[in-house]
């Protein structure tokens, strides 16, 4: 049987790593490995730390690159590929522009598409960010469907897909966690050299990641009003900001927090140093999707930055708490797990409801019984 695995973002690439390397090893297929580089910089870091050397790569990532060229040039760059590779299957992963774009490419090819991470849902298909409907498409043109939890199973079961269809197997976020944080105990590279040479880790440390086009313009300006506020209360606390590449992400946080003495502004971190980071940090407030899913697993408590969520299993199970982008809220919540340690130890001491890092392996059997 032939795969072909398809990425585009540092995100899915941590989340489809691990199922490469495991498929790659495995001799009852030939698996190949194809990057958009919908990201660049921060897409191959993750393939250096997972030895992962991609058969194809669409180099689609241009200065101001926008959704329709990236969608048309995602779909006809994969044409020859999957005209002269032929492939059975056709892995595609989460939500993004590569995703939506691959899976109808891989639909197009007469491939069985499996979506990865499937069945996350806001059913907000008016908004205008693209995650929910990107997902949705995935999901309609998917022959399998990898969900995640029993919840996505069901937001599944809603739109009619056939429980034969879909397998629940626990985020590979969590494969990928497990895999690293072994890895990464005594990192020594220069991200670490550089953070242990400015940050007190001594002092509690709060670790900051945004991103969300949603957040975007006043969303971050009041994120970093209470970042400000947070850092001017608490001196006896570091805060470490990784901030993303995006150019509506760098200006306003460059331009908010720059001269703060406990704030950090670093460059986004390789996922080793992230994951040493988020190790050796007390908390994490952020609106990323993947971090939300891989905190509990370490025992970190998570503020996340939005006001709905795809991934409503951490809030139901108490791992994370939604706060928005209300600066006041954002303030609140955070002074309230620095200063409340029996709430600060049940938090972090919560049962992961994303999975047990053997989701790769359910997804293998699964394909290899068919
Ligand atoms: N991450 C990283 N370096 C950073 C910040 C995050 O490697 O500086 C990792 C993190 O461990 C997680 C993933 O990137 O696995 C999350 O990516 P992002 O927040 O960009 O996307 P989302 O999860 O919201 O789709």
């Amino acid at each position: 049987k032939k795969n072909l695995i398809i990425f585009g973002t540092r995100p899915e690439a941590i989340k489809m790593a691990p199922l490469v390397n495991q498929f790659l090893q495995d001799e009852r297929f030939e698996t190949k490995v194809c990057v958009t580089g919908q990201h660049r910089e921060m897409l191959d870091q993750v393939l250096n730390f997972f030895d992962i050397t991609p058969d194809y790569d669409l180099s689609l990532m241009k200065p101001n690159q926008n959704l329709y060229n990236l969608t048309g040039e995602v779909i006809a760059g994969l044409k020859p590929i999957l005209e002269s590779f032929k492939p059975d299957f056709v892995y595609v992963h989460g939500d993004t522009t590569t995703t939506m774009a691959a899976s109808i490419a891989g639909f197009y090819s007469g491939a069985k598409v499996c979506h990865v991470e499937a069945g996350l849902r806001t059913n907000n298909m008016l908004s205008p960010f693209p995650e929910e409907m990107n997902r949705q498409v995935a999901g309609r043109v998917a022959t399998y469907h990898f969900a995640p939890t029993i919840k996505s199973q069901e937001n599944l079961l809603k739109e009619n897909i056939t429980k034969e269809s879909i397998l629940v197997t626990g985020n590979t976020v969590i494969d990928a966690l497990l895999e690293s944080s072994s890895r990464v105990e005594d990192l020594e590279n220069e991200d670490v050299t550089s953070l242990k040479s400015k940050i007190d880790f001594d002092k509690r440390i709060i670790l900051v990641t945004g991103h969300r086009r949603e957040n975007h313009g006043q969303g971050f300006i009041n994120i970093c009003a209470a970042l400000k506020e947070i850092a001017l209360q608490n001196p006896d606390v570091e805060i470490i900001y990784p901030v993303h590449l995006n150019p509506n992400v760098l200006k306003p946080v460059n331009e908010l927090l720059a001269d703060i003495k406990n704030i950090h502004l670093v460059k986004p971190l390789s996922y080793p140093s992230f994951v040493w980071l988020m190790n050796k940090s007390y908390l994490i407030i952020t609106d990323s999707g993947g971090v939300q899913e891989e905190a509990p697993s370490l025992g970190k408590p998570v503020l996340v930055m939005r006001d709905t969520t795809e991934r409503p299993e951490a809030v139901e199970a108490g791992t994370v708490i939604l706060v928005g982008t209300n600066t006041s809220k954002i303030i609140k919540e955070t002074q309230e797990l620095l200063d409340n340690s029996d709430k600060y130890k049940s938090m972090s001491s919560l049962h992961n409801p994303y999975g047990d890092g053997k989701a790769c392996q359910r997804i293998i059997e699964f394909i290899s019984n068919l």
